[in-house]
């Protein structure tokens, strides 16, 4: 254990040079940048970039050749099925939105059914909400257990459903932190011949990832909460499912040919990266995925649980402090209330002593409800975070809950 994070890595990130007194408990929402992540793309910028795809000049075909390694670089660390298979979208948010708007708008059908949970991320609902409207299909919902898990029951259940085209559902819970036993989630559905989308935006940047061997038909992430930049997500997909579908954006380097009346797209991945992509950012993204396999995802997820049960050793006793989701199988996320008080005024109180979490619904308001609740307060952890970070949270956090006590 060290007080500079997993293996030391605390003095990798210059934000915490620079802001010595923070204590970052935000990265669910998004996580800090290694030196090595900020050079990359910086050195990109200086020495190597040009437009991607047009390589009638050298300085264009290098640029390719780093934008496409990353493609390269990225199935190998997902262990994607074949590299075509990976599509670099803007975030898991439009990853979604590529597959309910090719594939969904062209397999949903009036009466049709798409499987989501009440655990979801909005990005995981809305883009449903859209195309099962435009379909005349339905979005149905799995429930959550009392505990913060997906109710399995609920969904062997709702897996019979006559009309049931598609299931999507989250991989770790961005409210709770819960991790949904993923390859059940998967065999599942397919035991019921249902093609399933994960949700992995608080998957991949926490746990070891086999794609191919997980076969779930499309994978989503976020390259900002895995040390990466903004700006770049992933769908990954096997190459025959992606193969099969249309077009979701259109416009140049997704095409074959293009007449002024109509047009004919190219092969993956290109099909589904139309325009100027987020080139130096996809550089940047390469760059994280190296520094998190130097620190090893298996490190990374074992670090993170001692961190979690560690919290909880020290925020469990508090009286007045109300914690949401299960005891185990948690990513590094805690989600609580203090009794009496609203998450809002919480949060404010501990960002008044540098601790920085997030308040508010998280993008899960079907989950709030399901909890009852209308708001909670998040701490999250990553591979910079310390014991004594979750001190520190502790400590404020007990003088919050005696203030309120005293005040309610
Ligand atoms: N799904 C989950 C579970 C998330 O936590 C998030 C980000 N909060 C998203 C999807 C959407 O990610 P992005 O905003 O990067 O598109």
């Amino acid at each position: 254990y060290s007080s500079l994070g997993l293996r030391g890595c605390k003095a990798d990130f210059p934000l915490f040079r620079h802001r010595p007194e923070l204590v970052f408990l935000d990265s669910a929402a998004s996580t800090q940048k290694p030196q090595p992540v900020i050079d990359a793309i910086a050195d990109f910028y200086a020495r190597g970039y040009a437009n991607i795809h047009r390589g009638a000049y050298r300085l264009s075909a290098q640029a390719t050749d780093r934008f496409e390694a990353v493609r390269e670089r990225a199935a190998q660390f997902f262990k994607a099925p074949a590299a075509e298979s990976l599509i670099f979208t803007r975030n898991a948010t439009e990853a979604v939105n590529l597959v309910a708007y090719s594939w969904g708008l062209h397999n949903l059908n009036a009466g049709d059914v798409v499987l989501v949970s009440e655990m979801e991320h909005h990005a995981n609902l809305v883009p449903w909400h859209l195309v099962t409207g435009l379909r005349g299909a339905r979005v149905e919902a799995v429930r959550m257990t009392p505990d913060g898990r997906l109710d399995l029951e609920d969904y062997a259940q709702k897996l019979q459903l006559p009309n049931l085209k598609l299931v999507a559902l989250q991989h770790v819970s961005n409210a709770l932190g819960t991790i949904h036993p993923a390859r059940q989630l998967v065999d599942m559905a397919h035991a019921h011949g249902k093609p399933i989308l994960l949700d992995g935006a608080q998957a991949a940047p926490h746990l070891p990832l086999n794609l191919t061997e997980l076969g779930a038909d499309f994978y989503v992430l976020s390259s900002h909460k895995m040390l990466g930049p903004s700006g770049v997500g992933c769908l990954i997909a096997a190459p025959d499912t992606l193969e099969a579908m249309p077009p979701f954006l259109g416009g140049g380097d997704m095409i074959r040919e293009v007449y002024a009346e109509r047009s004919t797209y190219a092969d993956l991945p290109n099909r589904f990266e139309a325009g100027t992509p987020a080139i130096a950012e996809v550089v940047g993204f390469g760059a994280a995925l190296d520094y998190l396999e130097g620190l090893g995802m298996e490190h990374i997820h074992a670090y993170e649980a001692e961190l979690f049960h560690y919290a909880l050793e020290q925020l469990n006793p508090i009286e007045g402090l109300e914690l949401y989701g299960p005891d185990s199988d948690r990513a590094g996320v805690i989600s609580f209330n203090v009794r009496g008080a609203h998450a809002h005024d919480v949060a404010g109180f501990l960002d008044e002593a540098n601790i920085g979490v997030r308040a508010g619904h998280h993008c899960a308001q079907p989950l709030m409800r399901a909890l009852d609740v209308e708001s909670t307060a998040r701490a999250s952890f990553y591979v910079y975070n310390t014991k004594e970070d979750v001190d520190a949270l502790a400590r404020e956090l007990r003088d919050i809950v005696n203030f309120f006590g005293e005040n309610a």
